[in-house]
């Protein structure tokens, strides 16, 4: 089958390596489904489908485009600020400061 890229939307490039990123519009349990995914590399969101879905314990029906903007979201969000990055160094600190304090 050959594979269909969602082309209208903008993604950011990949984390990991840096080279472009495609959107790719798929199935997955006879469901239509979104996945980002590197050009390079091949790291991705996963595939992220519409339909219906159980989230926290509710039924709910995804749309076709709800996927889509998960799967965009997904592969565009990233941890700017060293604020919210947990060093191990850091951390440890933390733990001792709480154990000690
Ligand atoms: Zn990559």
């Amino acid at each position: 089958m050959a594979k269909n890229y969602v082309d209208s939307v903008n993604l950011a490039s990949c984390p990991f390596c840096g080279h472009e990123a495609r959107m790719e519009k798929t199935k997955a349990y006879c469901l239509d489904a979104f996945r980002a995914s590197c050009t390079h590399c091949h790291i991705n969101t996963g595939i992220i489908t519409a339909g219906g879905t159980v989230k926290h314990g509710e039924w709910i029906i995804v749309t076709l485009e709800d996927a889509l903007q998960e799967a965009l979201g997904k592969w565009n969000t990233r941890i700017n600020s060293d604020r919210n990055v947990v060093h191990p160094h850091n951390n440890l600190q933390r733990v001792r400061g709480f154990l000690n304090g």
